[in-house]
């Protein structure tokens, strides 16, 4: 073994460093130190005979290697050179190498018994990784955060952070590191100093995905730019928040949580696969396999890369819309964690990892843009396809999809979307959300995938469409033939195949079961709803046109709590005349046979424009002139409205009731200039010798933060009110409803939206007025109990949601709700007002 020798001006040094040696690479190394002078008073030094001593005592055939500080100590050990023998001189090398870094690599090198080239090439290689790891200067930090310093570009800041999330930076975490950084223009990178992986761009959802950081490594983020200070201290405050991820058990927990995870499904007996429960139910039908065609790809070279580049960013600008359009049909319907996965997935479009490689493509091998994008996508699946982590390899799935999806945009293609020719049990790879939201559910009775989790999109659309699924079944499913007679279990995630007669039966009698409860819904839905205290509520339907009034009382509407006027007037070049308006009203009311009707007034402008009424730039249209703004400045398109509704009033008078509600009311003002036109409209009909009656209810819709809490003067004039929770709670929280990255804000369970629902009865009640509910929190199950106990009289929904609702109420006691109703008020946010209502359903 090669001899090493530390010369420093500091005896403490050199001790320092052969300590640090010997603790690296063992007492066996043969290391001396030969540091400061021999000279009392005079610590600091260096001295020939020291360091030709500190020679010989380590010397033997194979060599010694030097290394020196600065200075003068190379200067002393050339002159030791002198004090040796010339046999030992011609196996000393002096070496250039970092005294520390140097010593401790050279000391490892030495213990592994390399000869003295390969040692002096070791150490001299010592700065490397830490040049690599920690080039730069730190910014001041707080205590959870390393310093590491080199400022030769004060551009250049590092961080050092401990990963503490539980589940590491999976896709969710990742999706928030990445869209923070989205936000700063320096340059991010992070190394995982644990694993050895990166560095990995931090604006690439890819790049940090795959890192694979775990709980409990450590990151290297380092920034270049004129914000890096700024962006590192964002990075290390989300660091701080555990990446947004909430670790505390149950905070939410989603409908079909799913009750087993393998990361591979295994043929667990003779005809039972186990996969992932993806969306509640039992069905027991024929298999029907469905291969996703994968769309034919022109092999044709491009001439223009700049027009190929264009139409591949057209693709990926069209599936980030129906990524977003999905994203905001499930927001809705699932916990805002779930929704983020779609953010990922959403980011993957402005990846540079996958973005950079097409580019070069299209320019360089001059391929289409179809197949440039394919070859990038390929490429990143089969990266994540290699990874030892069975998170990230399931994330190839979703490169896969969404190149899919994106290549389809480029061709043209909609025609791929998995259909059957018979009603059956969908098997099939996976899906994108595209494919599932596209499902016909009257064929599609059950699903069952090879790929997939559930938290895909699948999983996500199949519980909103009531579907049963069962995901990641792996390659197995795929080997059925078509017509085989299959089980999907969406509660167990297990999949029976060609069960035998005694299963058979087991299952058939569950699924009865779950039928019976669900037709139960439906018998009794004409039945009123009547709690067990004696209370009635109102279950009306909110409609469209009077083809929906028809179909809302063949399951059990009880009225119409919510007629959404504008529909008659989108969609065409003119306003629909008063003929036509009174028409659509009467022909409404009559299928009502009886059933109130509640008539809303126009409420375009926001995200209903006109194209035949010029409503001038707005920069913020939902907070524009919009409704009831626009029919007060518009009063002659308002007061033929008025007028058609009045004629219907009049004509229907014997059978029905027909109610007025101005939507977007703020101030009292509008409510009584609204009814002057109103009276203005009736003395119009009345010149013209029509017998109008003198009275016709009005009421407003709360929707706007103001008139909730001004319910107690609108009391005193209106007839009743009728809660909006879609726009309440996006006044209330400053969110646009239809933003699918506020889904947590646009919530209506949020609590301060509750609250204003509870004033507003409060309000009516002491007046005696009637309080109805006709956003869509009204037909949420979880919701029924909560409403009814804050003493709602009516809720008007969505029809499909009419006999659940009614099911629920008649469980519930009215008065027993009241007081633990009033309490879930105090809860802090929606999860939290959510856990509390699933002990009521
Ligand atoms: C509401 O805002 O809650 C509502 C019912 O009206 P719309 O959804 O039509 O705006
Ligand atoms: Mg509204």
């Amino acid at each position: 073994m090669i001899g090493l020798v530390i010369v420093s001006h500091s005896a403490h040094l050199a001790e320092g460093v052969v300590e640090l040696a010997r603790e690296m690479a063992g007492a066996e190394v043969r290391i001396a130190a030969a540091g400061g002078l021999d000279l009392p008073g005079q610590p600091l030094g260096t001295d020939a005979a020291l360091i030709a001593h500190a020679i010989e005592s380590v010397y033997s055939d194979d060599g010694v290697l030097v290394l020196m500080d600065l200075g003068s100590a190379i200067l002393s050990t050339e002159f030791a050179l002198d004090l040796i023998t010339a046999e030992q001189r011609a196996r000393v090398l002096l070496c250039g190498a970092p005294l520390i870094e140097g010593a401790l690599a050279a000391a490892v090198q030495a213990r592994m018994g390399s000869a003295l080239a390969d040692v002096a090439a070791e150490a001299q290689l010592a700065l490397g990784p830490k040049n690599a790891q920690l080039t730069l200067k730190a910014i001041p930090t707080g205590s959870a955060v390393a310093e590491i310093a080199a400022p030769n570009n004060s551009d250049i800041h590092t961080i050092q952070l401990t990963v503490t999330n539980k589940f590491g930076l999976h896709a969710r975490p990742a999706a928030r590191l990445v869209q923070l950084a989205g936000h700063f223009q320096s340059t991010l990178s992070v190394r995982d100093v644990s694993s050895g992986r990166g560095p990995a761009n931090v604006k690439s959802i890819n790049g940090v995905a795959m890192l694979g950081a775990r709980q409990g490594h450590t990151l290297v983020i380092t920034a270049d730019g004129h914000d890096a200070v700024e962006a590192l201290a964002a990075i290390q405050q989300l660091a701080a928040a555990n990446f947004g991820d909430d670790d505390s058990p149950s905070v939410f927990v989603p409908a079909a949580a799913p009750t087993k995870t393998p990361p591979h499904a295994a043929l667990l007996d003779s005809g039972t696969l186990q996969g992932l429960a993806a969306s509640p139910g039992i069905v027991l039908s024929v298999a029907r396999q469905f291969r996703l065609p994968q769309p034919l790809i022109p092999n044709t070279l491009n001439t223009n890369p700049e027009a190929e580049w264009q139409q591949l960013l057209g693709a990926l600008d069209q599936t980030r819309t129906q990524i977003e359009a999905v994203l905001a049909q499930v927001s809705r319907q699932t916990d805002p964690h779930t929704a983020e996965i779609f953010e990922a997935h959403r980011l993957f479009l402005t990846d540079d990892a996958l973005r950079e490689p097409a580019w070069r493509a299209i320019v360089d091998q001059h391929l289409n843009a179809a197949a440039a994008w394919k070859q990038s996508t390929d490429r990143l699946a089969a990266e994540y396809h290699t990874l030892d982590d069975d998170y990230l390899r399931a994330r190839a799935a979703d490169v896969e999809a969404i190149g899919r999806q994106v290549i389809l945009n480029v061709l043209g293609e909609t025609g791929l979307t998995p259909t059957l020719d018979a009603p059956g049990i969908l098997i099939v790879t996976d899906l994108t959300p595209a494919d599932t939201a596209r499902l016909d559910t009257t064929r599609v009775l059950g699903i069952a995938t090879a790929d997939g989790s559930s938290t895909s999109h699948s999983a996500i659309l199949a519980r909103a469409a009531g579907i049963p699924a069962v995901v990641g079944l792996g390659q197995s499913i795929l080997q059925i033939k078509d017509g085989t007679m299959l089980i999907v279990d969406g509660d167990s995630g297990q999949v029976i195949v060609t069960p035998n007669n005694t299963t058979h039966s087991e299952y058939k009698r569950r699924a009865d079961q779950q039928q019976a409860a669900q037709s139960a819904a439906h018998a009794e839905s004409a039945l009123p709803a009547v709690t067990t205290d004696g209370h009635t509520v109102l279950v009306a339907a909110n409609i469209g046109s009077a083809a929906d009034a028809k179909k809302a009382v063949s399951i059990g509407a009880e009225g119409v709590g919510l007629f959404r006027t504008e529909f008659l007037f989108l969609g065409q070049q003119n306003a629909p005349t008063e003929d036509e308006q009174y028409a659509a009203y009467y022909a409404a009311a009559m299928a009502l046979a009886g059933r109130p009707l509640v008539i809303r007034t126009l409420d375009v402008g926001g995200d209903k424009p006109l194209p035949y009424i010029d409503l001038g730039d707005e920069a913020n249209p939902f907070l524009g002139v919009r409704a009831i703004r626009l029919c007060l400045a518009q009063p002659e398109l308002f007061k033929t409205q008025l007028r058609a509704i009045l004629r219907a009033a009049a004509d229907v008078e014997s059978h029905s009731e027909i109610q007025v509600m101005y939507p977007m009311i703020a101030m009292i003002d509008e409510f009584r200039a609204a009814n002057k036109l109103l009276a203005e409209a009736r003395q119009e009909l009345r010149q013209r010798g029509l017998i109008i009656p003198n009275r016709i209810s009005t009421g407003i819709m709360v929707e706007i933060p103001a008139a909730a809490l001004l319910a107690e003067q609108f009391a005193a004039e209106v007839d009743f009110f009728s809660i909006g929770t879609n726009d309440l709670t996006q006044y209330t929280m400053a969110a646009e409803r239809g933003n699918p990255r506020l889904a947590t804000l646009t919530d209506a369970f949020q609590p301060a939206v509750l609250r204003l629902i509870a004033h507003v009865v409060e309000a009516a009640h002491a007046q005696g007025k009637w309080v109805s509910v006709c956003g869509e929190l009204a037909g949420e199950p979880l919701a029924v109990p909560l409403l009814i106990g804050l003493g709602v009289d009516e809720l008007s929904m969505n029809a499909v949601a009419i006999p659940r609702a009614k099911q629920i109420i008649r469980k519930l006691n009215q008065v027993e709700l009241v007081e633990p109703m009033r309490a879930v008020l105090n809860q802090q946010t929606p999860f939290a007002v959510r856990s509390k209502m699933a002990d009521y359903n």
